[in-house]
C-alpha cells in the first residue's frame, strides 16, 4: 500500500477524552474514530489489525475443531423470557419494539440464539459433539463505556458455544477451549495468565478468564507465588485457616453508645475513637430484587458483591441508597450497625471471632461500642463475603500471594445444563433416553485484544505492534522523493517484498524526514527499511527493528530476502 492513496488520518495531539495509552494511540494512529458514546468506526489500519486478530482466532477455532456460523444481532425476547434473562439481565441489554409492537434486545451474547438452534437441530447421540462460533458485533449498554475499543457498547466478539453428551465430554470441550485461547494469545504476541473466574450473568458452574497483565486493567488478579492458583479478585477465595483470632481474647465488655458527631468512615472513627479498624464491623445495607439484607465485614476489608451475590443466589444486588438505608436503619450512610435492626444480617468470616466490636448505632452521631454477637446481635449466616488483600494467604497452597491488574480478553464457561433444560434442548442417548445437552460457552473480545497489546506493548513515541497481528509487516522509507535514484530503489524493494507476499507500506510522501520517522514510529510498524541518498551511493539500505531499536545497515543486493526472514522470525517469536 501507498501512504498518499491509504486513509491514514494520524494525529499529533493527545485526543483530550483519551484515559489509557492504547485508546490515545489507536486515536493517533488513525486506527478507530468515535461515532458516539462507547461506538467506533474502524478505520483501514484499525480494521487490518482486527483482521489479523480475527484471522488467529479462526485458525485456533478450526483446529480445535469448532466450525463457523453467523447469527443475528437481533433477537426476539421470547427467548430470553425462556432463559429467564429478559428480567435479570438488567440495562445492559439494549431492548427495543418492532412496528408491531413485539419485543427485541440487540445482542449481548448468543447462549439464547444457539440453544434455540440447537434444539431444532440437534436430535441424536451422533449429532455431538459439536462446536460452532462466531465474530460478530454485540452490544452491551455499557453503564461506563471507556477507554475505546476495551469497553465499548458495540463491540466484536468471538463467540463459541460447545454441545457435549455428559459431564466427561463438556469437560474435554472445556479443555480444548482453554488450549486454544492459550494459542490465540500467545499467537498475538501477548503476555497474559488464566485465572478462575466468577460466572456473573451468563451463569453455570466453573469458568476461567485470559487476563492480559497490564497496570491499566480494569480487573484485579490474584495470583500464588508459590503454585498455580490464579483467581480474579471478584471470585478469589479467602484463605479460612489464616483469619486472625488472637486479638478478639479479651471478655465481653457491655454495649454502650458514644456520641460521634459527624463522624462516619472508618479513618474516621477509629481516629476519633482510638480504637483500630480490626475492632470495627462495617454495615453495608444491599438491596435485591427480593429483600434487603445487611452485609458485615471488619473495618479493614472490603465487601466483594459477587460473592454475596452467590451466598444469596440473587441476580442483582445493589448497594442501598441513602434514602433506602435511612429509612431500613433509621440513621443517615455511616451509621449504620447490626444491633436492632430488622433486615437479614449476613457477615464475613473475619467477623465470627470478633468479640467488643465498635459499629454504627442506627442513629445519627452515634456509635456503639462493646457490641457482642450473641448478646447484641445475631447473624444468620456466616460466609467468605469480602475480597482478599496482599495480606491474605494462597487459598490453596497458604503460600504469600500477589495482586496484579489485567484486562479481561477471554471467558470461557462451563454451562453444564443450565440453557439446554430451560430452552427443552435434549438429544436421544444410544438407549433412547432423553437427555440435555451439556453446554459450554467462549468469548474473546476481538477489539478489546487489541487494545491489551497497544497497552503492553508501547512507548513514548507510538505503537510497537507485535508482528503476528501488525497492519503492515515493513513500512520502507524513501527520505528524498525528489531523488529517482531514492525513488527507483524504495519501488524496487517494495515490489520485490510485494510479489513474495509481504505486507509493505511504502511511505512516497513528499514530506520531511523527520515527519516520516515519526509516523512510522506512531503507527508502530514492526521493521523500518529507510532509503537515503547517502547510504545508496554505498549500496545501502537501513533496516530498523520498531521493537527494540536496532538498526543495520545492509546491501541493497538481497535485502528483500533478509528481510522475509526477519518477518518469518518475528512471527514465531514474541520480541
Ligand atoms: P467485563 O467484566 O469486562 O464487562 P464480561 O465478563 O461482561 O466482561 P463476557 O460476557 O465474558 O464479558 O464477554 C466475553 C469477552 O468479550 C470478554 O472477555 C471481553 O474480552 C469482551 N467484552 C465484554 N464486554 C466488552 C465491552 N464492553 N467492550 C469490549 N469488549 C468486551
Ligand atoms: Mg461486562
Amino acid at each position: 500500500m501507498r501512504y498518499t492513496k491509504l486513509f491514514l488520518p494520524t494525529l499529533r495531539e493527545v485526543p483530550a477524552d483519551a484515559e489509557v495509552i492504547s485508546h490515545q494511540l489507536m486515536l493517533r494512529a488513525g486506527m478507530i474514530r468515535k461515532l458516539t458514546s462507547g461506538i467506533y468506526t474502524y478505520l483501514p489500519l484499525g480494521l487490518r489489525v482486527i483482521k489479523k486478530v480475527e484471522k488467529i482466532i479462526r485458525e485456533e477455532m478450526e483446529r480445535a475443531g469448532a466450525q463457523e456460523v453467523l447469527m443475528p444481532m437481533v433477537q426476539p425476547s421470547e427467548l430470553w423470557e425462556e432463559s429467564g434473562r429478559w428480567d435479570v439481565y438488567g440495562k445492559e441489554l439494549l431492548r427495543f419494539k418492532d412496528r408491531h409492537g413485539r419485543d427485541y434486545c440487540l445482542g449481548p451474547t448468543h447462549e439464547e440464539v444457539i440453544t434455540d438452534l440447537i434444539r431444532k437441530e440437534v436430535r441424536s447421540y451422533r449429532d455431538m459433539p459439536l462446536n460452532l462460533y462466531q465474530i460478530q458485533n454485540k452490544f452491551r449498554d455499557e453503564i461506563r463505556p471507556r477507554f475505546g475499543l476495551m469497553r465499548g457498547r458495540e463491540f466484536s466478539m468471538k463467540d463459541a458455544y460447545s454441545f457435549d453428551l455428559d459431564e466427561e465430554g463438556a469437560v474435554k470441550s472445556y479443555q480444548a477451549m482453554f488450549d486454544a485461547y492459550n494459542r490465540i494469545f500467545e499467537r498475538c504476541g501477548l503476555y497474559f495468565k488464566a485465572v478462575e473466574a466468577d460466572t456473573g450473568n451468563i451463569g453455570g458452574s466453573f469458568s476461567h478468564e485470559l487476563m492480559v497483565l497490564a497496570d491499566t486493567g480494569e480487573d484485579a488478579i490474584v495470583s500464588c507465588t508459590e503454585c498455580d492458583y490464579a483467581a480474579n479478585m471478584e471470585k478469589a477465595e479467602v484463605n479460612p485457616d489464616y483469619i486472625e483470632k488472637e486479638e478478639y481474647e479479651a471478655p465481653p465488655a457491655p454495649m454502650e453508645k458514644v456520641s460521634t458527631p459527624d463522624v462516619r468512615t472508618v479513618e474516621e472513627v477509629t481516629q476519633f475513637l482510638s480504637v483500630t479498624p480490626k475492632q470495627l464491623v462495617k454495615t453495608m445495607i444491599f438491596e435485591t430484587s427480593s429483600e434487603p439484607v445487611a452485609v458485615l465485614v471488619r473495618g479493614n476489608h472490603e465487601v466483594n458483591p459477587a460473592k454475596v451475590k452467590n451466598v444469596l443466589g440473587v441476580a442483582n444486588l445493589e448497594l442501598a441508597g441513602e434514602e433506602t438505608v435511612l429509612k431500613l436503619t433509621g440513621a443517615p450512610a455511616g451509621f449504620a450497625g447490626a444491633v436492632g435492626l430488622s433486615i437479614k444480617i449476613i457477615a464475613d468470616r473475619a467477623v465470627e471471632p470478633m468479640k467488643n466490636m465498635v459499629m454504627g448505632g442506627n442513629e445519627k452521631d452515634v456509635h456503639l461500642i462493646g457490641v457482642n454477637r450473641g448478646t447484641d446481635f445475631e447473624v444468620s449466616e456466616f460466609a467468605d463475603l469480602r475480597l482478599v488483600t496482599s495480606s491474605d494467604r494462597c487459598p490453596r497452597c497458604g503460600k504469600v500471594i500477589e495482586i496484579k491488574r489485567g484486562i479481561e480478553v477471554g471467558h470461557i464457561f462451563k454451562l453444564g445444563d443450565k440453557y439446554s433444560k430451560a430452552l427443552s434442548a435434549t438429544y436421544l442417548d444410544q438407549n433412547g433416553n432423553e437427555r440435555y445437552v451439556i453446554m459450554g460457552c467462549y468469548g474473546i473480545g476481538v477489539g478489546r485484544t487489541v487494545a491489551a497489546a497497544i497497552e503492553q506493548n508501547h512507548d513514548k513515541n507510538g505503537i510497537i505492534f507485535p508482528m503476528p497481528i501488525a497492519p503492515y509487516q515493513v513500512v520502507i522509507l524513501p527520505l528524498q522523493m525528489r531523488d529517482s535514484d531514492v525513488v527507483s530503489a524504495a519501488e524496487t524493494l517494495y515490489n520485490q517484498l510485494i510479489s513474495q507476499g509481504a505486507e509493505v507500506l511504502l511511505d512516497d510522501r513528499d514530506e520531511r524526514a523527520g515527519v516520516k520517522f515519526k509516523d512510522a514510529d506512531l503507527v508502530g510498524i514492526p521493521i523500518r527499511v529507510t532509503i537515503g541518498k547517502k547510504s545508496l551511493k554505498e549500496g545501502q539500505l537501513e533496516v530498523r527493528l520498531r521493537a527494540t531499536g536496532e538498526t543495520e545497515l545492509v546491501p541493497r543486493e538481497g535485502a528483500d530476502r533478509m528481510i522475509l526472514d526477519m518477518i518469518k522470525d518475528l512471527v514465531r517469536s514474541r520480541q
